[in-house]
């Protein structure tokens, strides 16, 4: 049998590991900003976690959870979401016990059993935030604000994006919405697809999430959460419309926007990019008041937002192609003799303990191969013969310009980077 990586679950190869590198750099340095901190949760939760958290009548937990039992028995999964699991963390270590604002951030893989094609995949990436402990509506558009932010800093233009908002009310609101939906589509019910048939009967909420086209007739028709929302959930969706507003920050209200997950309250948003085709959600987010409550932990609202690291990858790489040629190194060691090649593993030790990025060939290689590498991996060559060795220097080459100059070697190592510019 051949040996594979599983359907869906890519190795991300060097070249392009140098993409996500800096953006996780970027991520990080811009959550930071924001004063969110990191918080690194499990992988594999209880199967319940996500049961009780995101939803039994959910397409991630109906039919997409990597779901196994452990040898004792007990049901696990692998994560497919994270504020599920930050917020069991949140509850388990009393995070509320300090009666401050929780704001954490993780980075890490998720996994969802769905159909693999461009800009998704079973294992996949997430970046995200989550701010716990307050309903200021303020704290809604900061995250939105984080989230527009952090496109603009990885390069992304306002004009190749789109935010997409609505906002489907608090439990309070729900019930009459959920039974406007239901006397909706139970009117069509011949029209909808055997899954929203099943969500008829389950939550009709979720059929307005609904890919289908049989189903988009009558989920465009579909009474609106907006028409349905108590005084308290209207002024907090017109105060952060005012505060995005006064932000600058551009919006596009969807009233079919669900999101497809149970625990979302009022605010639910989804930033977009025009250049993705049918998989455009660069992230995703929104408010979510009851979760705390719902896992076990005291009344506690939250907000936040996941994004996909794979599809930042696909519009930045799309755009600009990935450079597999790109340098990697300062300088590249080239020793010529067995003599030279023993002062030169020296150096090579003491130039990586002064933060030169630096290597040399391990393959036997001709001097000028080894100066062909050279060219490709580094800006320097630096070059250690028997004169060299006998006159205690070495010859430092730009590769870029081909000057050579002749450096004593305690002196280039005593401070090498000025001679690497
Ligand atoms: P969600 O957790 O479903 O709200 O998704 C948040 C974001 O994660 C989406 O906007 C996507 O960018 C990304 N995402 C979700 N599912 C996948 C997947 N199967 N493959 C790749 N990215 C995904």
């Amino acid at each position: 049998m051949k040996l594979e990586s599983v359907r869906g679950m890519r190795d991300i190869l060097p070249e392009e590991a140098v993409l996500w590198q800096r953006l996780e750099g970027e991520i990080r340095a811009l959550f930071a900003l924001y004063g969110y901190k990191e918080i690194r949760p499990p992988v594999v939760e209880p199967a319940e976690l996500f049961a009780r958290g995101v939803g039994e009548a959910t397409d991630i937990v109906h039919k997409e959870m990597y779901v196994f039992p452990d040898k004792k028995g007990q049901m696990l999964a692998l994560r497919p979401e994270a504020t599920a699991s930050v917020v069991r963390a949140y509850i388990e270590h009393g995070l509320y016990a300090k009666g401050d604002l929780a704001k954490l951030y993780y980075l890490g893989p998720m996994f969802r059993y769905e159909k693999p094609q461009k800009g998704r995949q079973r294992q996949f990436h997430q970046y995200g935030v989550e701010a716990l402990g307050s309903l200021d509506p303020a704290l809604d558009a900061e995250v939105i604000d984080l989230a527009w932010h952090l496109m603009e800093r990885v390069g992304l233009s306002r004009e190749g994006l789109f935010l997409r908002l609505n906002s489907i009310g608090c439990r309070e609101d729900r019930p009459a919405y959920r039974e406007a939906l239901r006397a909706h589509f139970s009117a069509r019910r011949e029209e909808l697809c055997a899954d929203c048939q099943r969500r008829l009967a389950e939550n009709p909420l979720r059929i307005l999430d609904c890919k289908e086209p049989q189903c988009q007739e009558a989920i465009a028709a579909a009474p609106k959460s907006l028409d349905y929302l108590c005084p308290s959930c209207r002024a907090h969706f017109e105060e952060l419309l005012s505060l995005l507003g006064d932000l600058g920050l551009a919006y596009t209200l969807d009233p079919r926007l669900v999101r497809g997950i149970d625990y979302y309250t009022r605010t639910v948003f989804e930033l977009c990019s025009r250049e993705l085709g049918a998989q455009d959600a660069l992230l995703g987010g929104g408010r979510y008041d009851d979760l705390v409550e719902v896992l076990g932990g005291p009344p506690t609202p939250g907000v936040g937002f996941a994004g996909g690291m794979e599809r930042l990858v696909l519009v930045l790489s799309q755009r600009q192609p990935l450079d597999a040629a790109a340098p990697d190194l300062d300088a590249y060691v080239v020793p010529i003799g067995a003599e030279a090649r023993r002062k030169a593993l020296e150096l090579l030790a003491q130039l990586r303990r002064r933060g030169v990025a630096a290597d040399l060939d391990y393959l036997g290689r001709s001097l000028r191969k080894a100066m062909s590498v050279a060219a490709r991996r580094a800006r320097y060559a630096l070059l250690l013969g028997p004169d060299e060795l006998a006159q205690g220097r070495l010859t430092l080459k730009d590769l870029r310009t081909g000057q050579s100059s002749s450096l004593f070697l305690g002196e280039f190592l005593a401070n090498p980077r000025a001679f690497l510019a």
